[in-house]
């Protein structure tokens, strides 16, 4: 079997589409030596690697060794050079890299190959023994953090004591003679700590990273971030050995990271930032500012540093070179990174960029219309999730504020909360319901609990490209990076900025698309729905044929629904209009009732109510379909239950305290949930159901009396399971509907329908299809029907039942394809099979769910309703179900 797979000038083994096998950053920088970008030589050993090394007891296949050998010796014949030799040896890297981008969760060792004779041949080959050294010190602190398992305070304890002795404070003031010295000192720590010497063996070191990285797949970090993200644990990660090249080999060296397209905000600017004279992780580390890559950045950073673009022209068009091509061979936002060694540059990753939800939109509405690629590609390629994340508020630009102090705005939306300055805090606190916003120096892997945990993160240190910045971009939580005005103080628990001093506990806001760090509370206002957000929603209701409601029943809701493209209210919940302040007293009264005059007394009061309710969503919803569903829960869900609300309400409703009681214990159910509700209310008080057709009947005559033409209304008979329910039902609503017709002299266009939510109905969708005129899917009901799962109680299970791979997919949050699923497809095509273009349509939480979405578009229902914030989500995902 073939484990090892090559790259480098000119040529490779793999390619880009090869990530299973070669992992993301393999596999593109196969593609990239492909297509002819400077990458320097190297090999990939497969994640199927990894996957025997844990089924055989962490051991490798057989013919492993001989594999790298013979890749390694390629690698010696591309760079002239040898590994171990002690006149011109090799360096390598040794770099993980998994399927999916892992950032920060796997361990990359740089400079291997160096020990006390190969960094004497790097130092005269180099004519730079500071450069040497500072390499060699790099790796043995690297190999021992990450491969020996020392902990790293050991050695900034001595580097610490160096820079003391020689009085200085950066690293890069320590002269060759120090470093020398300084990697003795971190060798005899190696052996102090380890028992043994630092390996100076090249094949020992490298088989030795090699193992770490493997063994790095089952750390708790990459645990925890696969447990986020949903990546599984069986696809492995592959090891990348790459020859080095050097970024930290003097003033015509460099190292940088580059978007090429700004991530934040998705415009079509290069963006990055460079370190001249460091290495690898220098950038992102946040060990010095590091300088913007392009002029404009840096003059609206209002950076005094100069830009690569001024430092280094050649290679700066040289890079914007590489940028165009990458695009075009990509035909995506790339995230990549580059070093600079003696004015010769080479490129070390690139990989699909993260970009925040506004970046995301921005990006694929400008690549379909600069043609790199076409609308239905723009459409597909964005998670109808991230809509989810434009669609929340901002602070409103009127509301006075605070500012402190600002920051880059390395990820938009606002975030305000109780400041925290650890991530266990983070979590703890927001365990107990409290908002938070984490507030740290800089962010490490360790942290990501805390980021997850925590409205919004501030950073003092570090760019855009900083930790916190890529990770918050990816959960889309607002974070503004790199506040250097802020002192955080953590052994005191508060930070301060000039005069100011804020503890931890206290409110905070930040601007992630601003930058600002501001004190207290600010109010927010809506998201404007326009610019590349307009096009995409514009593009998808071009191509997808669901029709998108939503549910409904406040007018605000209404209206939101409406501004966000919603077609029509797919239902309304009626009963949500009695349980308000002095409404639930007339229901009371209604249910309290003992004769007729009363009970017809307190219908009439709710009949006002009602009719008034529903002429404003007529109104609002102009000359859409309303779907009116008749009251649903049990009638005990509107009475009290203990004594003393009991004494309250016989007060209020004003019945003897008995009769309350009495009546609490006559509606008391077994399992309310199958009780006395839905239909069964109406057929048992006709009188409920006839007020309430009335209310929607005259609430239609009076807005059709207002505009000149009638609004559509659609009954909702709830819970049926017989056809002779909806028939008498029915029945009740044509009769009253004929009545209002006759008082009022008008013609109302109505429809009378059922909701399906039992799978008795599902199997009698023929039969009942014969009496209704639209079908709507209560997937709520008809799921816990249909598995026996009562919604309310599958809290206590359901995690283990996911854990243990029973379900996949909470079935309430995602519709259960292979049950109710099958269930829905009967019943649509006995339904279709009845009665002709019967509209049909889903009216559960499923409704704003893609992938319940796409199921109902390819059982061919006509339209899905959701609330009011999942409607442009679900437009989205409409048009890429008909895609
Ligand atoms: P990560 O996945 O954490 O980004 P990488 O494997 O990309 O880890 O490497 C960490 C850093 O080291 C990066 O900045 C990368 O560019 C740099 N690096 C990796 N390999 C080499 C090499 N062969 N020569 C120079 N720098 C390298
Ligand atoms: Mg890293
Ligand atoms: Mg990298």
């Amino acid at each position: 079997a073939k484990w090892v797979y090559n790259f480098g000038a000119g040529g490779a083994d793999g390619h880009a589409d090869m990530k299973n096998l070669l992992g993301g950053k393999g596999a593109n920088l196969a593609e990239m030596a492909a297509i002819g970008l400077p990458v320097p030589p190297g090999f990939t050993l497969t994640t199927e690697v990894c996957t025997q090394f844990f089924q055989k007891k962490r051991t490798y296949p057989a013919q492993l060794k001989d594999q790298v050998a013979q890749a390694l010796l390629l690698v010696e014949e591309r760079t002239g050079q040898k590994f171990g030799d002690v006149t011109n040896p090799l360096l390598v890297s040794v770099r993980s890299g998994a399927r999916a981008s892992m950032p920060g969760m796997m361990d990359t060792v740089l400079n291997l190959g160096l020990n006390d004779q190969t960094v004497e041949a790097l130092a005269k080959r180099s004519g730079d023994r500071r450069f040497a050294y500072d390499s060699y010190r790099r790796f043995v602190q690297m190999y021992s953090d990450v491969v020996l398992g020392i902990d790293l305070s050991h050695f900034e304890k001595l580097l610490d004591r160096a820079k003391q002795r020689r009085k200085v404070k950066q690293d890069f003031e320590l002269p060759a003679q120090d470093l020398e010295k300084l990697v003795q000192d971190y060798k005899a720590c190696v052996q102090v700590e380890l028992g043994e010497d630092f390996p100076e063996d090249p094949q020992q070191q490298l088989w030795g990273a090699i193992g770490a990285v493997f063994n790095s797949w089952m750390n708790q970090r990459a645990k925890t971030y696969r447990r986020l993200h949903d990546i599984p644990e069986s696809w492995g990660t592959a090891v990348n050995v790459q020859a080095m090249v050097f970024g930290n080999m003097g003033e015509d060296c460099a190292t940088g990271v580059a978007f090429t397209r700004n991530p934040s905000d998705g415009t079509n600017d290069f963006y990055g930032e460079f370190l001249v004279n460091a290495q690898g992780e220098d950038v992102v580390a946040g060990i010095r500012t590091p300088q913007e890559l392009t002029i404009k950045a840096r003059k609206i950073h209002g950076s005094d540093m100069l830009s690569l673009e001024e430092v280094m022209p050649g290679i700066y068009r040289e890079l914007c070179a590489v940028r165009q091509q990458l695009e075009s061979h990509y035909k995506d936002m790339q995230d990549i990174e580059f070093t600079i060694q003696q004015n010769k540059l080479y490129m070390l990753q690139t990989r699909t960029g993260k970009r925040t939800s506004h970046a995301a939109l921005r990006i694929a509405v400008d690549m379909a219309n600069e043609g790199l690629i076409s609308k239905s590609k723009a459409l597909l390629r964005l998670k109808p999730e991230l809509i989810d994340q434009l669609l929340h508020p901002t602070l409103d630009p009127k509301a006075p504020k605070q500012v402190i102090a600002r920051g880059l705005p390395a990820s938009p939306g606002a975030a305000g909360g109780k400041v925290v300055f650890t991530a266990d805090e983070a979590v703890r606190r927001s365990r107990d319901g409290e908002r938070v916003l984490l507030v740290r120096v800089e962010t490490s892997p360790e942290d990501i609990h805390g980021l997850h945990a925590a409205e919004g993160v501030l950073t003092t240190r570090g760019g855009m490209t900083s930790h916190a910045a890529v990770v918050a971009r990816g959960m889309g939580r607002p974070c503004v990076a790199g506040a250097g005005e802020v002192q955080v103080d953590y052994a005191a628990g508060k930070f301060t900025v000039g005069d100011v001093t804020v503890q931890e506990g206290q409110i905070l806001t930040i601007d992630g698309g601003t930058g600002e760090v501001i004190c207290g509370e600010v109010p927010t206002v809506p998201p404007k729905l326009s610019g590349a957000f307009g096009t995409i929603m514009a593009w998808a209701d071009e191509h997808r044929t669901l029709q998108v409601r939503a549910n409904a029943e406040t007018p605000n809701d209404a209206r939101q629904a409406k501004e966000f493209g919603a077609q029509g209210i797919g239902l309304v919940r009626t009963e949500h209009m009695f349980f308000d302040g002095s409404r639930i007293v007339a229901m009371r009264q209604m249910i309290l009732a003992t004769d007729e005059a009363d009970r017809k007394k307190a219908l009439d009061q709710l009949l006002t109510m009602q009719r008034k309710d529903i002429t404003e969503l007529f109104r609002i919803m102009d000359g859409r379909p309303v779907t009116v569903r008749l009251l649903d829960p049990p009638l005990h869900e509107f009475l009290p239950h203990t004594e003393e609300e009991m004494a309250s309400v016989a007060k209020a409703a004003g019945v003897p305290l008995n009769r309350v009681r009495r009546r609490v214990s006559d509606l008391q159910e077994a399992n309310p949930m199958l009780g006395h509700r839905g239909c069964r209310l109406a057929i048992t008080y006709p009188e409920v159901c006839e007020m309430q057709a009335r209310a929607i009947f005259e609430a239609a005559a009076i807005v059709g009396r207002e505009r000149g033409n009638q609004p559509v209304a659609e009954v909702m008979v709830p819970l049926v399971a017989t056809t002779q329910e909806l028939s008498i039902l029915k029945g009740v609503v044509e009769k009253t509907a004929a009545a209002v017709q006759k008082e009022q002299g008008v013609n109302l266009g109505y429809h009378v329908g059922t909701m399906i939510e039992l799978p008795r109905a599902c199997l009698q969708a023929g039969r009942l299809a014969g009496q209704a005129e639209f079908f709507s899917f209560g997937t709520n009901d008809l799921t816990q029907t249909t598995y026996g799962l009562s919604r309310d109680d599958a809290g206590a299970f359901l995690p283990e039942y996911k854990a243990k791979g029973i379900v996949e997919q909470d079935p309430f949050v995602s519709l259960d394809q292979e049950g109710v699923g099958e269930l829905i497809k009967i019943a649509v095509q006995r339904g279709r099979a009845a009665r002709e273009g019967i509209k049909m349509g889903i009216c559960g939480e499923h409704g704003g769910d893609p992938a319940s979405i796409e199921f109902c578009h390819k059982v061919g229902l006509d339209y899905v309703s959701c609330s009011p914030f999942r409607v442009p989500i679900a437009r989205l995902a409409a048009a890429q179900a008909a895609l």
